[in-house]
Order: C-alpha cells, then structure tokens, then sequence
C-alpha cells in the first residue's frame, strides 16, 4: 500500500510543482469544489427519487396546464439544476474580482519587493490606509521591515562615511611629514626630529581608532565575546588612579572612596570601559582642575563615578555623547584629540553586562559619569532601560 501511494503522491506534488495557480484561482475552485458537491448531495437524491418512484402507486399522473404533472416536474428541475449551476458559476466570477482586490496588497508587495536595492530602499512602501485587516498588517509589517532595512544601511554608510573621514586626516599629517622630510629633513636634524615625532603620533592615533573601529565591527557582527569572571573592582580602580595620578600631575585627582566590591564580568572590557571615563574627564579638564573617582559597594551592586570640573556639556550634548563619532562643537574648535567613539564602546560593554551609565553635567562646570553594575545580571528585556542620560 505504502509503496504504490507515496510514489503516487510525490509525482503528484512534482507535477502540481510545475504548475502555478493564483491564490485568487485556487479561492475559486475550491469553493466551485464545494458548492458542486452541495448541487450532488441535493439533486442526486432528488433525481433518483424521481426517476425511481412509481407515479402510478401514488397517483402523480395528473394533468397540469394540459400536461402531465411528472413532465412539467422533470422540465422544473433541470430547469433548477441549469440555474444553480449558473448561479455557481456566477458567484465564482464575482467572488473572484473581490479575491482579486483583497490580494492586491500581496501583489504590489512583490512588485516593490522586485524593484528594491540599496539604492532606492527609501523610494516606495504599500498603501495601507483603509480599514484593517489580516494583509493590511502584512503590509504594515512589510513596510516597518523597510524602515529598519533603509535606517540601519543609512546607519552603516554614515559609519564607513565618518570613520574614512576621521581615518583621512592623520593620513594627511603622515603624507605632509614624509614630504617634509622628504624635501629638508635629510639635512635638517631638527626637522627630521619634528616629522618623526608627528609620525609616530599619528600613526598611533591611527592604530588606536583603527582598534575601536574594529570592536565595534566585532560587536555588530556579533562576534565579540566577553570572558567573564569574578573579580575586585576597587582594585581595578586603585591601579587606574595610580596610574592616572603618574601620567596626568597637572590635575587634581582624588579617590574618596574606594570599598571593597566584587564584580562578575569581562575585567579587561570593564577595564576599558571605566578608562574611557577617566581619560575624557583628563581631556576635557584644564591644569588645576579636580578629578574625584570613586567605586562604591551598594547592597553588592558595584557604583563607579568619574567626576570632572572640567569643560562640562550641554544638555543637547548629552542627548548625543553616547552616538558613535558625536563630539561636542567647542570640542572639534578647540581641537582636542579624540574621534568620538569612547563613550558608544563604553556603552556597549556595560550594557553587554546588564549595567548602566548616568550622566550628569554643566557646561563650564564639570561632568559626573555614573557606572551601576548590577550584582546579579539582570534579565535581558531590562536592557533597554540600561543607559539613562540626564542634565542638571
Ligand atoms: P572623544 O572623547 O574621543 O571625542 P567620546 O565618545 O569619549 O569621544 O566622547 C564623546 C563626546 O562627549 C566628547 O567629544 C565630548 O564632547 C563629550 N564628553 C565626554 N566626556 C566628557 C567630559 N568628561 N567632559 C566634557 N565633555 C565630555
């Protein structure tokens, strides 16, 4: 049995395969398919009951109109079979039109879906004004999906776009170099020293946003692991404002608390990520100024702050510090280094450890960056909550 019916079958559905139905078509059959047999189910048993009676046993021969009764009956019901068969056949064509307009949505859907390319993913989105139904949310569907496409391709070439423009200038400084050397460096000694120095400056600028440009590229590939493990946070810090005491004397830097805290996380990127706050609140501060970092232990919750009185910010700039390549205007006039992306990696990896960053800021008055590592990760439908910016 087995062995005749499931070759059977499947050289059925290599045959149906080949073929192509409209859904609008296969709306039509199936339902021409039912009514039919409801015409079957009706006139078969009408007809054999007709045909089979004796008319005499239950004297049906009479005259009607001077006809004979069971005639003009016979006459009626095939006159009701044409007209149900018409009436089938009717109701199949209009039903049709409507299948028709009803799929347009699915149509014009595949029409667009045809015509799309990176190049005009913006152009077209189906019409989806009207009353709702099940393919007007397929279209509304569709249409967001095309907005997330367009926005995260815009995105990715805004990305390439900034990081080649940030990449162009310390190229250019390099070339500017060589050539001076080139030219007089060969017998100017002091020259020589000079362009060497820019060099190595600007290669190292190079390498170090060549370096954030790839964690990012890992991170949106999603090809970036964290190793975690348990350990002290304070001595972290400890070591990181040693270190920052020795490599910036011009600034006051303070550590008034210091508690014992234990973190599970990836050391190395929770390292970085609290560096980015302690090398900004350098750079964005003037000799003199005061730099207090602090690592608290909160009912096991593990608290960073990095506080600045530095140049500060503006309210609009909070709302952008955490984009990638953002750099406040006076930032870009006055020249300081920087390309813009410490603050989005920072971001990453503390949300990527279920924690948050608060910021708080006055322009010309100083900044405070506030690190919450939370004991136990939180669940993963809490991270969109992790990053909560806010001025003062
Ligand atoms: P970068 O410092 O390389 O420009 P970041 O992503 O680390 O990039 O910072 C983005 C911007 O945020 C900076 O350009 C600056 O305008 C602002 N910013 C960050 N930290 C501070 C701070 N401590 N004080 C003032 N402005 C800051």
């Amino acid at each position: 049995m087995i062995k005749t019916v499931l070759p059977m079958r499947k050289r059925r559905e290599m045959f149906l395969s080949k073929l192509r139905f409209s859904m609008g078509f296969r709306i039509s059959f199936h339902y021409f398919m039912l009514l039919t047999l409801l015409g079957i189910f009706i006139f078969v048993p009408l007809m054999i009951l007709f045909y089979k009676t004796d008319l005499e046993e239950y004297h049906l021969i009479f005259h009607i109109f001077g006809q004979e009764f069971y005639v003009i009956l016979e006459y009626v019901m095939w006159g009701i079979l044409v007209a149900y068969m018409i009436i089938i056949l009717c109701v199949i064509r209009l039903g049709q039109k409507g299948v028709e307009r009803l799929f347009y949505p699915i149509e014009h859907m595949a029409r667009i879906a045809n015509k799309i390319t990176v190049n005009n993913l913006h152009s077209d989105r189906l019409n989806i004004e009207g009353t709702k139904n099940e393919l007007k949310d397929l279209a509304t569907i569709f249409n967001e999906m095309l907005d997330r496409l367009e926005l995260s391709y815009e995105s990715q070439k805004q990305f390439v776009s900034d990081a080649s423009h940030e990449l162009r200038t310390p190229i250019a400084v390099i070339q500017g170099y060589v050539n001076l050397l080139d030219r007089w460096g060969k017998k100017d000694p002091e020259v020589m020293e000079e362009s060497i120095e820019a060099i190595k400056n600007e290669a190292k600028n190079m390498q170090e946003l060549v370096e954030k440009l790839l964690f990012l590229s890992r991170h949106d590939k999603r090809t970036l692991k964290l190793q975690k493990t348990k350990f002290h946070m304070n001595k972290v810090i400890s070591e990181m404002v040693k270190e920052t005491k020795m490599v910036s004397k011009d600034r006051n830097i303070e550590a008034p608390c210091i508690e014992e805290v234990t973190v599970f996380g990836d050391k190395q990127a929770l390292k970085q990520a609290v560096r980015v706050f302690v090398d900004n609140a350098v750079k964005y501060t003037r000799a003199g100024d005061t730099i207090r970092i602090s690592c608290k232990n909160e009912n096991g919750d593990c608290v960073i702050i990095v506080e600045d009185t530095g140049i500060g910010m503006t309210r609009t700039d909070i709302e952008h510090i955490f984009e990638r390549f953002y750099r406040a205007d006076y930032v870009r006039n006055e020249k300081i280094s920087g390309h813009g992306l410490g603050l989005s990696i920072a971001k990453l990896i503390i949300v990527k450890h279920t924690g948050k960053i608060t910021v708080r800021s006055q322009y010309k008055k100083g900044s405070m960056f506030m690190v919450t590592l939370p004991k136990r990760p939180m669940l993963p439908n809490t991270q969109r909550d992790a990053h909560r910016a806010e001025s003062s």
